[in-house]
């Protein structure tokens, strides 16, 4: 099995209150944007699928106004078919959460099953998918390919060394994936648990986020998680523990 950490762009949020409220009024953050594959024996999965590559190569970025500034430097697709897996043949797609700097490129992926939690995926395509930061636009192509609703965690190649765990609050239906590595140890990637490791030590809640009771249990869970198992949490928005972690080519195993 390897697991690839990959570049799926960087954001400068522009008010960092939205992830830290008390980090005062105004104060810019860049943050990274990871995604990640993983090849095991039985199939490739891919975990998140960060801005569009429509974005590559434009030098100003794409504005949300007041939010926040999405940059990408080189495209997903071609990073995938460089490692030997371009997307129309990757197995899985596994997305936290549906917010629009992890849904970027789903439409490339059209040969995976995707495997969300199922009140994830109907606030995504129910009455009022904004009242969770959803932007259905950038995910629409994904009612029409084959889902596997999930329910709690999730054994994927049914040897528990890739585990999706139900970690909700962020959004309805977020998760997380636990990864068993022989030789580097245990990993979670955090989805949005968490938006940076500071937040993390400090247990802190976003203002940008769906259910806050929910966070604050999940965010105990996941701590009992990386106890239980011995394992390094791994925050995908992170910049400075992302760049320090090996991108593809280079892998983990
Ligand atoms: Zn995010």
């Amino acid at each position: 099995m390897k697991l690839y950490v990959l570049d799926g762009g960087r954001i400068e949020i522009l008010d960092w209150a939205r992830f830290q409220p008390d980090a005062g009024p105004g104060v810019r953050r860049w943050i990274s944007d990871s995604c990640y594959l993983i090849v095991h024996p039985r199939g490739t999965l891919m975990w998140d699928t960060g801005l569009p590559d429509r974005l590559a190569g434009v030098a100003e970025g794409h504005t949300i106004p007041g939010v926040a500034v999405f940059h990408v430097t080189e495209p997903l697709a071609d990073r995938l078919t460089a490692l030997g897996h371009p997307p129309h043949e990757i197995d899985f797609l596994a997305l936290s959460h549906f917010h629009p700097d992890h849904v970027g490129n789903v439409e490339l992926f059209r040969g995976a099953t995707l495997l969300v939690q199922g009140d994830e995926y109907a606030a995504a395509f129910g009455a009022s998918p904004g009242d969770h930061g959803f932007d259905p636009q950038t995910y629409a192509v994904l009612r029409e390919r084959p889902v596997a609703p999930l329910h709690g965690d999730h054994d994927v190649f049914g040897d528990g060394t890739v585990v999706i765990k139900r970690l909700p609050g962020h959004t309805p239906g977020s998760q997380s994936l636990l990864v068993r590595l022989p030789d580097t140890g245990s990993v979670l990637v955090s989805g949005d648990l968490v938006h940076s490791m500071e937040n993390w030590t400090r247990r802190v809640v976003p203002t940008f986020n769906s259910d806050p009771q929910e966070t604050v249990r999940s965010l105990e869970l996941a701590d009992r998680v990386l106890a239980e198992e011995n394992a390094t949490l791994w925050v995908q928005h992170d910049l400075d523990q992302q760049s320090a972690l090996r991108h593809g080519p280079a892998f983990y195993t």
